[in-house]
């Protein structure tokens, strides 16, 4: 109830009615359950990104209590809250270790679930980010002697704040461009306008605009009032003659 009066309240809300980013090769995989993890990690770098507030557990808070009360899946969120404590969700000390707290738990949720029936084939379960998207999150190359990833920890935060940046964000699918934030491109286009028009050559343009109109007025005004004058042609004289 209380989402349905927000989203009144405040509408539009929605840039797009279906999020193609987590759609699946078939229709039992992926979908919400992917949405979920997109959601929170988006958030928890918007929160370390901004300074709206500095309570570092504000969007695990949050993700935590969503699972626990609303999540379809009872044995999934019964795995989160046990992963919540034995990862220590509640010690987490800044906003951007908040970031990572997220994507270390999901690594682990994809480590359980790697080759499981739920899996989409086409997006196999993998520790997040491979190595061909983010080769500089690993501190060295992966041999199957080391069971465990060398995370570079600063390069994966560097890479998750990117691709969640609103600003690169694809558009792809949304129908309501408006509501986002501009993307980087639209940002470029209009910051190479204000830079090759100064303050003073827009004013100088408004003011010639402005005269021209004035010019068009008096032009107008000059000719059209005082009537149409027939010009005289050859062929004229020639009727007559
Ligand atoms: C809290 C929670 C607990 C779950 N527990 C279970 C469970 O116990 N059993 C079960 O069968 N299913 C569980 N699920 C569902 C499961 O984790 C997947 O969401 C589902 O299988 C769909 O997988 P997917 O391939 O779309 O990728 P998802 O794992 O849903 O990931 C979505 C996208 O997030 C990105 N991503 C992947 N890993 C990371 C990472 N480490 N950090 C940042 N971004 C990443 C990738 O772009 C990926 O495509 C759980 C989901 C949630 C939200």
């Amino acid at each position: 109830n209380e989402v349905t009066k927000l989203e009144s309240q405040y509408k539009p809300i929605f840039s797009a009615n279906h999020y193609v980013g987590c759609t699946g090769s078939q229709p039992s995989t992926r979908g919400f359950t992917c949405s979920v993890w997109q959601l929170f990690h988006y958030l928890t770098v918007q929160a370390a990104r901004t300074e709206i507030s500095q309570d570092p557990l504000e969007i695990l808070q949050a993700m935590h209590g969503y699972i626990k009360h609303f999540f379809g899946c009872t044995n999934c969120a019964e795995h989160f809250q046990a992963m919540a404590t034995k990862r220590k969700i509640w010690s987490t000390p800044n906003k951007d270790d908040a970031v990572l707290w997220l994507w270390a738990a999901h690594n682990e949720v994809n480590n359980r679930l790697a080759g499981d029936s739920t899996e989409d084939p086409l997006f196999p379960k993998i520790q997040f980010p491979s190595q061909s998207s983010c080769s500089g999150c690993y501190k060295q190359p992966i041999s199957p002697a080391i069971m465990e990833t060398n995370w570079d920890k600063n390069a994966v935060l560097s890479f998750l704040k990117n691709i969640h940046n609103p600003e690169y964000i694809s558009r792809y699918g949304v129908e309501h461009e408006e509501l986002l934030q501009p993307t980087i491109e639209k940002l470029r286009q209009k910051r190479m306008i204000g830079n090759v028009f100064s303050d003073m050559d827009m004013r100088m343009g408004m003011l010639l605009y402005v005269f021209c109109i004035g010019m068009m007025v008096i032009a107008f005004k000059l000719f059209a009032f005082k009537g149409y004058r027939k010009k005289p042609y050859g062929h004229d004289l020639l009727g007559k003659v």
